[in-house]
């Protein structure tokens, strides 16, 4: 056993060689070393090479090794089934109903592992009228778990044993020449998936990929498949888009390929107004920088950025029709909501978090008396002053306000004292205004 192990890590010839129709990339060539692979994917290799089952690191983890990034998470794949996975490993559950995968726990980090499968063969597809796969679960190879991938570049197999990369597709190659490259006949794979339209603009954004050219092309006439995706599926690949660190490129592609009416479909409202415009981008690039600072995001937060010149356009529409400001503010979150909720289903346990942001806003422009303080304490403050100053820093309000607000949040007693206004705020009765006037809006606001 040892002697075989022994044979297999040092017993390799630093040749590119084949295996079956896979090409073989030694480590020489390569020079992705098993150090790049997270402790507990390795043990899931280990733990089942052992027990006599290939196992190789997949997908998206070996793309990124390639390109000299730190992958996001480690992926297994192994011919043993799911049920073999559980015996190999104590701390293991099977989850998902359509097609099963094992969660391998190491402590806190969990490696999802899942048996090859392969595509469907056409005449056994179920699909619907447009061509989308309606399943995908029966188990294959290892060459044909390769095929059923999306592109050249993230059907790579890395054996962290051996260190050697299995290629059926001409990934390496095309990793090295920066492409992605959709596996197979492009349009047939959006076809069977529109859902890969997108995976291309993201990924491609965010490895700073070019699109093959023939990956590329179909897309245009294709989009309009995007409308039969599962609403819960868009949503979850818009979120990946939102936090992949690379929005502000990815929503800017997704503009240039004409995508966004099927991801975003309020982007081209809020970008027609410059103020719109210069916010969103604002949000966007903040929370890239956020994400790549490894500071929390909420996705909560973001949404309410994107909703917000609705949300202020909503709002000056009631005011205009004579609504008092409070009433209208809440009445235009509502509209707003139900209205995105029809294209972009964002669930509604993100609602109470936007609301909250919006509706603390006002209250950054009351300076005076005790108000300041409560809104101090409030538990989302920081998330609505983050917000204040995107508010500011894209001309909606004078600097000034946000640099007030980051002094008093830090300053003693004292100075704070000294920098209250006068306490001008009618308490009770106020009038009507035709226009938004921030500052005439009351200072207690419902939080929820
Ligand atoms: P990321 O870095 O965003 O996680 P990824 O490529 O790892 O990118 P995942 O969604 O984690 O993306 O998918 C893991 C792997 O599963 C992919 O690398 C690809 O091989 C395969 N895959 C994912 N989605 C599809 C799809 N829609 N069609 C075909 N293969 C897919
Ligand atoms: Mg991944």
């Amino acid at each position: 056993m040892i002697k075989k192990l022994f044979k297999r890590v040092f017993g390799k010839k630093n040749k590119v060689r084949s295996h079956g129709s896979a090409t073989v990339i030694p480590f020489d060539v390569h020079n992705v070393g098993r150090e790049g692979v997270m402790h507990s994917a390795r043990r899931v290799t280990d733990g089942l090479q052992a027990a006599g089952f290939k196992a190789f690191v997949v997908g998206g983890a070996v793309r990124d090794l390639l390109l000299g990034r730190q992958p996001k998470d480690f992926d297994v794949a192994t011919d043993a089934t799911p049920e073999e996975v559980r015996r190999v490993f104590r701390r293991s559950r099977i989850i998902g109903r359509r097609f099963r995968l094992v969660h391998v726990m190491f402590g806190e980090e969990t490696v999802e592992t899942s048996t090859f499968r392969r595509m469907i063969e056409a005449e056994d597809a179920q699909t619907d009228e447009h061509g989308r796969l309606l399943r995908d679960n029966e188990f294959g190879d290892q060459e044909q778990d390769a095929a059923r991938r999306d592109f050249t570049a993230n059907a790579l197999f890395y054996d962290p044993t051996t260190q050697e990369i299995f290629d059926y597709h001409h990934g390496y190659e095309d990793i090295r020449a920066n492409t992605l490259r959709m596996i197979g006949d492009p349009e047939v794979r959006y076809r069977e998936d529109p859902v890969r339209m997108l995976r291309a603009v993201r990924l491609s954004a965010k490895l700073g990929m070019k699109l093959d050219e023939a990956t590329a092309a179909p897309i245009f006439k294709m989009k309009g498949l995007l409308a039969n995706v599962p609403e819960a599926r868009m949503f979850d690949e818009m979120l990946k888009l939102l936090l992949s660190g690379h929005s502000l490129e990815c929503v800017t592609k997704l503009r240039e390929m004409d995508l966004h009416h099927g991801m975003l479909p309020m982007l081209d409202v809020i970008l027609e107004q410059p103020l719109g415009e210069k916010f969103v981008t604002l949000a966007l690039k903040n929370t890239d920088q956020r994400i790549r600072e490894d500071k929390s995001t909420n996705p909560a937060f973001l949404f309410a950025c994107l909703l917000w010149h609705e949300v202020l356009a909503a709002w000056q529409v009631k005011q205009d029709a004579g609504e008092k400001p409070i009433g209208a503010l809440h009445e235009a979150m509502d509209e707003v909501l139900d209205r995105q909720r029809a294209q972009l289903a964002i669930p509604r346990r993100y609602d109470t978090i936007m609301k909250e942001m919006w509706l603390l806003q006002p209250r950054f422009e009351q300076r005076g008396g005790q108000r300041p303080m409560r809104l101090l304490g409030v538990p989302r403050f920081r998330a609505a002053y983050d917000f204040l100053l995107l508010r500011c820093e894209s001309g909606e309000l004078d600097i000034e306000l946000g640099q007030w607000w980051g002094e008093f949040q830090d300053a003693s007693e004292d100075r704070r004292a000294e920098m209250l206004m006068p306490d001008m705020e009618p308490k009770k009765k106020r009038r009507r205004k035709k226009k938004i006037d921030l500052s005439e809006v009351q200072a207690e606001l419902p939080i929820n």
